[in-house]
């Protein structure tokens, strides 16, 4: 499903901003709402016992300003919470537009409401973004991914909504249609399993646009309880992980740019589990930064160490980071290697072009 002039053009422009060696890709966490209930992730829970801090969100007026200061950045990513129930996400992609110089849009889902998301899709692949990619999850069959999910259907919504996005896609050149999965202790090894029933679904197209995650304890996620060091320390779960990222590679070929990085990605992702040197140093707060609701600035979405507010700096994102507090937290998480999330990981290996060929073999 990637559009492959599309993707190219947009990468020699992701590529030429990232040899300029600034700050070129935003993860943006747009809301905390949720309305899955998963069990390798706390976001659910956030407005559950807090419900008044949804008004501390940041509201439209100041997320034109935030974007202005964010001018530069040619990659921008909106995750959540469920992006989607943010009611203005549709004014929010042409915000990024018109302020940005957005070359590539990835838009997480969880996929659950079909209709809310067959709505906005329509109005987001107007806003023309040159690579807009909507990217669904899917941890496993439908058993293991509504019991990770924690409702039941989820499975189901999460295919009706693939197919619904499908047929935009096929009229609309910017727009990609993906699914993700994200290997936890709860699913490890079953990612063939899920190969095998959405190809005897006749849904195998999908598989052409097949992002694999880690998943981790951090900051974004508020599931520091479900340790993840601990998964990969344990010889069971390191082998079913190992195996799902085989599974991945024999899927994932070298059509484009994206599955170049995809595949140099799985190939670091086989050393992590095994507790191996990745061997390429993270370019968090050199090249990305994570960007919370509440407008505070992060070096990645995995660390809690919040470099400031937004709302303190004038919505500039520049101002911030030539705070005291910035340059600490640069120099805290220089030679970091706690992770390896696509989020910060897929900018590092862009940034370290000569390992892309390696990833080719
Ligand atoms: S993983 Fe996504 S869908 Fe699940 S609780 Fe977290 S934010 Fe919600
Ligand atoms: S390796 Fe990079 S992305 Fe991961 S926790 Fe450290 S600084 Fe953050």
């Amino acid at each position: 499903m990637i559009k492959l002039s599309e993707a190219f053009k947009a990468f020699t422009k992701i590529i030429t901003a990232c040899l300029k060696g600034k700050l070129f890709k935003l993860n943006f966490a747009i809301t905390y709402r949720c309305n899955l209930h998963c069990n390798m992730c706390n976001i659910w829970k956030c407005y559950v016992e807090k419900p008044w801090m949804v008004e501390e969100e940041l509201k439209m007026e100041e997320l034109h300003q935030i974007f202005k200061g964010f001018g530069k950045f040619v990659w921008i990513s909106l995750t959540g919470g469920e992006p989607f129930l943010r009611d203005d996400l549709v004014d929010i992609v042409h915000s990024v537009k018109d302020n940005c110089r957005v070359k590539m849009l990835n838009i997480t889902t969880n996929g659950f409401n079909s209709k809310l998301i067959e709505d906005r899709v329509r109005d987001i692949a107007e806003a023309r973004v040159p690579l807009t990619f909507i990217n669904v999850s899917l941890d496993g069959p439908a058993q293991i991914h509504d019991y990770m999910r924690g409702v039941k259907g989820a499975y189901n919504n999460a295919i009706k909504t693939l197919g619904m996005l499908r047929m935009f896609s096929d009229e609309h050149s910017n727009l990609s249609i993906g699914f993700e999965y994200t290997i936890t202790s709860f699913n490890a090894g079953y990612l063939k399993l899920l190969i095998d029933e959405l190809t005897k679904a006749e849904l195998s197209w999908l598989l052409e646009n097949l992002t694999i995650n880690l998943y981790h304890e951090g900051n974004l996620y508020k599931n520091l309880d479900l340790n993840s060091k601990q998964q990969v320390a344990n010889n069971r779960f390191k082998f079913k992980a190992l195996k799902d990222i085989d599974d991945g590679l024999d899927l994932i070929h070298v059509r484009s740019p994206l599955e170049l990085i995809s595949r140099k990605y799985l190939k670091c992702a086989q050393k992590y589990v095994l507790d191996e040197p990745v061997s390429l140093r993270c370019t968090a707060l050199r090249n990305s930064l994570f960007l919370d609701p509440y407008g505070a600035v992060y070096p990645c979405i995995i660390l809690g160490h919040k470099i400031g507010n937004l709302r303190n700096y004038n919505y500039d994102v520049y101002e911030l980071l030539k705070s005291e507090n910035a340059l600490k937290v640069k120099y805290e998480i220089k030679n970091c290697n706690r992770c390896w999330t696509p989020c910060e990981a897929y900018p590092s290996i862009l940034t370290h072009l000569s390992s892309l060929i390696k990833a080719c073999e």
